[in-house]
């Protein structure tokens, strides 16, 4: 089959469009034949090396397919399901066929098409383990969205206006600001223009921030912090701009007995019962007509490396698809 293998770390460059045998699902395995490979944030940060993986690998934990084949001890699902995966710590989603532990699929229902099924898998439970479980919001809360527009951004900023919260959005352009609009933001700032931290003092005042949901990470963290109310939260969830450095717990304190997170999708989809109940939240939502999955653009598997230059140089918007 064909995928894209790292055999070192480092830029786009390194994404090899090669052959590879086909993958075996062991005990406990479903050979997945994928429709579509979902790109996300975390596949850049393993290609260049932040977080490290053995070499050589095939980048990618996110897909959506038919059910080739199951291994010893299979239960869950059979061939010819229609199912999709996030966040497998095996990798080998760029790949025409991946063998996936099979606790970690989900069953995709009808009215759902494979390529929003993807989209809704690490970025919308993402999104939903963030507005429900991390800070659960509810209505009166203010909430702060990085890169709304973006994959995780857009279905945070719809899931949290569904919560009842009030829901400030930053993005990096006016086409941006559009789109974060159309997902329901209050208010939008585009922060490669305007001082995000001030913007949001001018419209809300000092301190009135619930909660900031920041992906950015270096470029933004202090400042979102600085927009806490007392107790609020500071939830760094990502690092598109860079790791955040060490936090001295005293600025918490001096911020308002602030708390910090850095949570991780995979602790909160660790049962099985937790991944069935948020996939089947968003698919439910999406049916309903009450969350768009937008997907942004489609590239050939062959063009991986172009999917991940665009973005990282911020070109793109909502979901990003690999289609074999
Ligand atoms: P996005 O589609 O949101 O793309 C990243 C966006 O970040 C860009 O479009 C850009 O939007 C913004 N950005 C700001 N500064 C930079 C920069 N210096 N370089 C590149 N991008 C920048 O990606 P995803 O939806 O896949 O992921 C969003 C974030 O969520 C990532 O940080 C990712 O690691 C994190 N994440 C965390 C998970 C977790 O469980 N902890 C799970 C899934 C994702 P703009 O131009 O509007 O600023």
């Amino acid at each position: 089959m064909k995928a894209i293998r790292v055999g070192r770390t480092g830029g786009p460059e390194v994404l090899e469009f090669v052959d590879v045998p086909d993958p075996v699902p062991g005990p406990g395995e479903a050979l997945v034949r994928q429709t579509a490979i979902g790109i996300n944030y975390i596949d850049v940060y393993v290609r260049t090396g932040l977080y490290k993986r053995p070499l050589p690998f095939i980048d990618g934990r996110e897909g959506a397919g038919v059910v080739e084949a199951v291994g010893e001890g299979v239960t869950d699902v059979k061939p010819g399901d229609r199912v999709a995966y996030a966040a497998t710590p095996n990798l080998g989603g760029y790949a025409e066929k991946n063998a996936v532990p099979a606790r970690e699929l989900v069953l995709v229902p009808d009215g759902v098409d494979d390529r929003v099924a993807c989209a809704l898998m690490l970025q919308g439970m993402t999104a939903h383990y963030l507005a429900y479980d991390t800070f659960p919001l509810h209505a009166g809360h203010v909430a702060l969205v990085h890169a709304a527009a973006g994959g995780v951004g857009s279905l945070l900023v719809q899931l949290a206006k569904a919560r009842g919260a009030t829901v400030v959005a930053t993005v990096g352009t006016e086409d941006k600001a559009a789109r974060a609009r159309g997902y329901g933001a209050d208010h939008v700032i585009v922060y490669a223009e305007q001082d995000f931290a001030e913007a949001t003092r001018a419209l809300l005042g000092d301190h009135a921030v619930d909660v900031a949901y920041d992906s950015v990470g270096k470029d933004t963290w202090e400042r979102s912090l600085s927009l806490l109310r007392s107790r609020g939260m500071l939830v760094v969830y990502g690092n598109a701009s860079g790791p955040v450095p060490p936090v001295e717990p005293q600025k918490l304190a001096a911020g308002g007995s602030l708390f910090f997170t850095r949570p991780t999708i995979v602790d909160y989809i660790k049962t099985r019962e937790d991944l069935l109940r948020r996939a089947s939240d968003l698919f439910a939502a999406v049916r309903e007509g009450k969350l768009h999955a937008r997907i942004g653009a489609t590239y050939p598997l062959a063009d991986a490396a172009q999917a991940h230059r665009d973005l990282e140089a911020r070109k793109t918007t909502g979901k990003l698809l690999l289609i074999p």
